[in-house]
């Protein structure tokens, strides 16, 4: 059985190899700094590498879907060493939920920065008394003339002290049935209104947050979908994270990272 790729594929990887071999590393030998990765980022998505599935008017390369020319794309940058997909819950959840469900100003505003990598998102659905009910939530986002304002707590919020925004579900209806009361909001994470405090686990590290949020505010069009519909857009989100956690480069890297702790355990 032949599982070459095929002559148009190894064709495609030599570009890459070239590509690569042209922009990365950046010179001068030091660790690559953020800008560096940026500049980088920018040219491959300008060059077709990546961002393959976002359209160009939102910062993406908009190739036509090809997921064994992603996979060679892959195999060469992580052979260089190169920043790959910017990796997180903007580009894993919020993009494609835009994408599906945000207004066209939201697109163009929030999808290239987060594609690229330069704005960090966090997801504040749970709370505590509500994980798996997560229906039941209780952090209220009240109306008050162009803003809202938010009151309550997220708890388990992945990221959320490196974060620069937060899509978050609120009760913004609370006399609705309670599927039906809950508002989809985007929300500045620094600002005066919310306090991030990171849970401590076993391992020593802080990977999960407590968010506090008192009086947090966000203008009253930073929804995505309408007033009440925040369960639906949410379901748009967590279909993607689903995806996102069966991705197998994801668990790639996952067991790569896990024999390398044990190499040195
Ligand atoms: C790696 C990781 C990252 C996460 N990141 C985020 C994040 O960024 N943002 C965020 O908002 N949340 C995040 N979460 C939280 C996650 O969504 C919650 O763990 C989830 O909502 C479950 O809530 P809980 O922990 O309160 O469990 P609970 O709801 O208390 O459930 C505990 C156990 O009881 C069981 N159970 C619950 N209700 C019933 C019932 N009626 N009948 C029978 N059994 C029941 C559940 O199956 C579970 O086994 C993350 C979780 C993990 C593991």
């Amino acid at each position: 059985m032949d599982l070459s790729y095929g002559p148009q594929y190894e064709a495609l990887r030599a570009d890459v190899r070239d590509f690569l071999a042209a922009h990365w590393p950046p010179p001068g030998g030091a660790p690559p700094a953020q800008a560096e990765v940026l500049a980088f980022r920018r040219r491959a998505i300008a060059a077709g590498y990546l961002a393959r599935g976002i359209p160009r008017r939102y910062g993406g390369s908009e190739q036509r879907p090809d997921p064994l020319a992603a996979q060679v794309i892959r195999e060469e940058f992580a052979r260089a060493g190169a920043p790959g997909e910017a990796r997180g819950i903007g580009t894993m959840m919020l993009v494609p939920t835009l994408l599906e469900r945000g207004a066209e100003w939201q697109k163009e505003r929030w999808i290239p920065p987060t594609v690229l990598g330069e704005l960090l998102w966090c997801q504040g659905y749970s709370e505590p008394g509500s994980g798996s009910d997560l229906a039941s939530l209780r952090t209220r986002a009240e109306l008050v003339g162009d803003e809202w304002v938010v009151h309550g707590q997220k708890i388990w919020t992945s990221d959320a002290q490196r974060a620069d925004l937060m899509f978050c579900l609120c009760r913004t209806e609370p006399d609705a049935p309670k599927h039906a009361g809950i508002s989809y909001l985007l929300l500045d994470m620094r600002q005066p209104g919310v306090e991030v405090r990171p849970l401590r686990e076993m391992t020593g590290h802080a990977f999960f947050n407590e968010v506090f949020l008192n009086g947090a505010r966000t203008p009253k069009d930073w929804i995505v979908g309408r007033r009440g519909e925040g369960w639906q857009v949410s379901r748009t989100t967590l279909k993607h994270e689903r995806n996102a956690i069966g991705n197998a480069d994801l668990a790639r890297s996952t067991f790569d990272a896990l024999v390398e702790l044990a190499r040195r355990a």
